[in-house]
């Protein structure tokens, strides 16, 4: 498989009603990227500053991620920090610090240029649309986007949307893109704009998949502790995008199972700060939480009759 990703690596400061965590590593991208390597290699494209940590690098080098498209650009790296609120799902953005990812330019290499697997993560549409007319001829392009470039970059977007055949959204976002409140509403909103696939993803609520088939719901898995969400939303785009690189199954039986993958590697990433649950995690983990979706939804009922 050729799988790429777009997107950020940062440096992320959370803080959660129990503990908090500075500047450990973050971004769309890494966490993508960690989960994909669970089953095969991942092309990053990114940029990061002259004082990122070379320990992180390491560590997505050591996972297996192809780092070829890591640039290096001179000033301070991406920061965001985010506080939770008590429930461990609401959350505030309390600052966003673009510094060398406001310059980003996603130069694809020659040797990347035939990916045939895409996600663009979030990003500024213009530079989404910028990927797309490099790779050559891809059999799946998926991307994600957030608030700001749905209000200021409308049309941009939409220009992106005509292009990609999966769009992962939260629930939010998806509300402010299509003016529907209602998710079915929604989603066939959103689908009219050009993706054939939409995901809404739903927090601890879960993600539901909408496509030519209706509508497919799988639950966010009940963990016992969740130490910190962030990421959880990019790890799952991880799991759903590596499952159907690695398959090659584009059918909408193997859309529902990259649904359920996608969970259960997203309900892994929450078990800890940072990416510090991908630094043990493996495909056995992963795939026995798959079956253990099943039994969480699987009933068998008999038929009632009125006596
Ligand atoms: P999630 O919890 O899945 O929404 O992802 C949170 C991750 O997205 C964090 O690691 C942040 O570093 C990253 N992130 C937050 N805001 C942005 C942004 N404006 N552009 C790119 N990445 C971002």
């Amino acid at each position: 498989m050729s799988l790429l990703v777009v997107g950020s690596v940062a440096l992320d400061s959370v803080e959660t009603p129990e503990a908090s965590r500075d500047e450990v590593l973050g971004g769309s991208a890494s966490f993508f990227s960690a989960v994909a390597t669970l089953v095969g290699p991942v092309r990053l494209v990114a940029v990061v500053g002259d004082d990122f940590p070379e320990e992180h690098v390491e560590f997505l080098g050591q996972c297996g991620v192809d780092l070829a498209g890591l640039q290096r650009a001179p000033g301070r790296t991406f920061r965001w920090k985010g506080r939770y609120l008590p429930d461990m799902v609401g959350r505030e953005t309390l600052d966003t610090q673009l510094n060398v990812f406001e310059q980003f330019d996603p130069q694809l290499c020659q040797a990347y240029r035939d990916s045939q697997y895409v996600f663009l993560a979030n990003i500024h549409p213009a530079l989404q649309l910028n990927v797309l007319r490099q790779v050559e001829r891809p059999k799946l392009v998926a991307c994600d986007t957030m608030n700001l470039w749905i209000n200021q970059e409308r049309e941009t977007l939409e220009q992106v949307l005509r292009q990609v055949d999966i769009l992962l959204i939260n629930d939010e976002e998806a509300a402010l893109l299509s003016g529907r409140r209602n998710l079915v509403q929604a989603a066939a909103r959103m689908r009219e704009m050009g993706p054939s696939q939409v995901v809404i993803k739903r927090g601890d609520a879960g993600a539901m998949l909408f496509d030519d088939n209706g509508v497919f719901w799988v639950p966010a898995f009940p963990v016992e502790t969740t130490v910190d969400p962030t990421g959880a939303g990019d790890s799952f785009a991880g799991g759903l995008i590596s499952y159907l690189a690695h398959t090659g199954d584009l059918t909408p039986s193997g859309h529902r199972c990259a649904m359920v993958y996608g969970s259960s590697v997203g309900s892994f990433c929450v078990e800890d700060f940072s990416l510090d649950r991908f630094r043990t995690l493996t495909l056995d983990e992963v795939m026995s939480r798959c079956r253990a979706f099943h039994d969480l939804v699987h009933f068998e009922m008999v038929e009632l009759t009125r006596q």
